[in-house]
């Protein structure tokens, strides 16, 4: 009794609806040993309860559970940016049965000018368009469909240079920023952008900071989004599989030249999109 009572504090505290199960998931390694900020823990639990989401802790983190069989339980938990301890405590049923270390992992500084006086301190007039579309790309994040995520590897969505990493420290004209929690590929102008995975169109926008954006649900709580897009080439809730042009390499929005903007979010949290690819 004392434990049902529990349990349902927990619930109403960091919301059930934040810990699905994954369906039909070729293979529950995906990600591996990728124990830092930004990255994702994938920790193993023999276990058959069927209730486990309900009677397990993750510290204060989202989880959600993959299963090969009815007996092992995959426990996948994306680590936010800001993750500052150095474990994460695993508790079932109210008892910690275990700690799992997290590395501390160096993420550059990174310095750009931008000429543009509206990019770097937009206008009051902008606030009410860039306050709904955060709150879009809000919503869109954090899909959680279950449809079926057959495979997890991704392909490179566009061929190009590296030119920001994930995670950067970011300064605009020498004041600190968000932290960078994308993937920037420079490449020409009017390059294909291809779909790293099989998914689902569920936002096209023209976005303030964004530019031209398409967000992907790729089902389970994996979601991605392309930025400063030229244009795109893809419409509303259509399928794609992995491969098809979504768009092309542009320098709408926020840029200092084209490029894409590549972010990968699990249960809305952005996780560095390398892991994904191989
Ligand atoms: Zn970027």
């Amino acid at each position: 009794m004392k434990t049902k009572s529990l349990v349902l504090l927990i619930c109403l505290s960091s919301s059930c609806a934040n810990l699905p199960t994954l369906s039909k998931i070729e293979s529950c390694s995906f990600p591996m040993d990728k124990n830092y900020p930004g990255g994702l823990v994938n920790y193993y639990l023999k276990s058959n309860d069927s209730d486990l989401k309900n009677k397990l802790q993750m510290g204060n983190l989202k989880f959600t559970i993959c299963r090969d069989d009815d007996f092992n339980a995959n426990i996948l938990v994306p680590i936010p940016l800001t993750y500052s301890k150095n474990k994460i405590e695993v508790i079932l049923n109210n008892e910690l049965i275990d700690s799992i270390g997290i590395e501390n992992k160096f993420y550059r500084e990174s310095r750009i000018q931008i000429q543009n006086k509206d990019f770097v301190n937009p206008p009051s007039s902008m606030q009410e368009r860039i306050e709904r579309e955060y709150l879009q790309g809000l919503t869109a994040k954090n899909t959680l469909s279950s449809s079926d995520l057959k495979q997890t590897k991704m392909v490179i969505p566009v061929i190009g240079i590296t030119s920001s990493e994930f995670g950067v420290r970011r300064f605009i004209n020498g004041k600190p920023r968000n932290r960078h929690i994308g993937l920037d590929i420079a490449a020409n102008e009017g390059e294909p952008i291809r779909t790293p995975l099989d998914g689902k169109v569920i936002l096209i926008g023209n976005f303030f900071y964004k530019g031209n954006v398409v967000y992907l649900d790729h089902g389970n709580g994996l979601v991605s989004s392309y930025s400063h897009m030229s244009k795109e080439a893809v419409v509303m809730n259509q399928s794609l599989i992995a491969g098809e042009v979504l768009g092309y390499v542009g320098s709408t929005g926020r840029v200092t030249g084209p490029h894409l903007h590549w972010e990968v979010y699990f249960l809305g949290i952005p996780i560095n999109p390398e892991i994904f690819v191989n």
